[in-house]
């Protein structure tokens, strides 16, 4: 499996400092959660790695298997092996979800090697089934006019027929309702792979009902401020985040 390294990450958004020094490893084989109130910077962490224009680092580092990614094109790190889900996902008007889908395999592929159509074809109806995905989803044009539920289940099919070495999830359980999450969470599941490491970021405890964790890690005013198991998402759940606050001695 692959590892992503993030270190003393810092970044700034028109001028101002949003992430103020994050730390995180995640491996191969590894399910990360990264929980936080509002407005901590999860989704800043989530476009930094993607390398989103709008997000400035002013210093530290991300490396995947020791490669800079800070020094990658957006289509660099997705050949590289790096999945973002967005929490806002755009529409992009004219390309058909399923030519989407197909062109965005085959640029990970070598050139003369690209996914057989029969195969891409069935593969993805397999997959779409088992997110109960509406077949006619494959010819409708990417995210247009898709409702929340459907954005987030076609994100999975994209991360499921890609097979990233790893993948950043950011609230991908917002809008869901709970039929949609389980369906959405099983996916997530079956991923589970020595090759596949994943960073899930969620303001709420509830998806990790469904998608047990290795580590958890909570964010506050940009950083990291506690990690730990499973067991940590369940007190946040009992606790909310005051006794953390407590802990640190942060007030906001
Ligand atoms: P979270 O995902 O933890 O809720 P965000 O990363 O979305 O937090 O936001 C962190 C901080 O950065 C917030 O204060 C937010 O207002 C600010 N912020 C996020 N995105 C932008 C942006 N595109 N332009 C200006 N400020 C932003
Ligand atoms: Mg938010
Ligand atoms: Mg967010």
């Amino acid at each position: 499996g692959s590892t992503l390294e993030i270190k003393d990450l810092h970044v700034e958004i028109e001028g101002e400092e949003i992430l103020k020094g994050v730390n995180l490893t995640i491996n191969g084989g590894e399910f990360h959660a990264v929980m936080g109130p509002n407005g901590t910077g999860k989704s800043t962490l989530a476009s930094a790695i993607m390398g989103h224009p709008k997000y400035e680092v002013t210093k530290g580092q991300v490396l995947l298997d020791g490669e800079d990614v800070l020094e990658m094109e957006v289509d660099e790190r997705a050949q590289a092996g790096l999945f973002l889900a967005m929490q806002y996902p755009s529409e992009i008007s004219g390309v058909t979800n399923s030519d989407f889908l197909r062109s965005s395999i085959n640029a990970q592929r070598e050139e003369g090697d690209e996914i057989p159509l029969m195969q891409f074809i069935k593969e993805m109806d397999a997959t779409m089934d088992s997110l109960e995905i509406d077949k006619n989803m494959a010819q409708r044009y990417l995210n247009e006019g898709f409702s929340g539920g459907e954005k987030k289940r076609n994100e999975i099919l994209q991360l499921m027929m890609l097979k990233p070495a790893i993948g950043v999830l950011d609230e991908i359980d917002s809008g869901l309702d709970i039929d949609a999450l389980k369906v959405v969470s099983q996916g997530i599941n079956q991923m589970r792979d020595d090759k596949f490491g994943c960073l899930i970021i969620t303001h709420y405890q509830r998806l990790l009902d469904y998608i047990t964790p290795d580590h958890v890690h909570v964010m506050m005013q940009g950083r990291v401020v506690k990690s730990g198991g499973p067991e940590l998402a369940h007190r946040l759940e009992a606790e909310g985040y005051d006794w953390i606050k407590e802990e640190l001695g942060i007030d906001d």
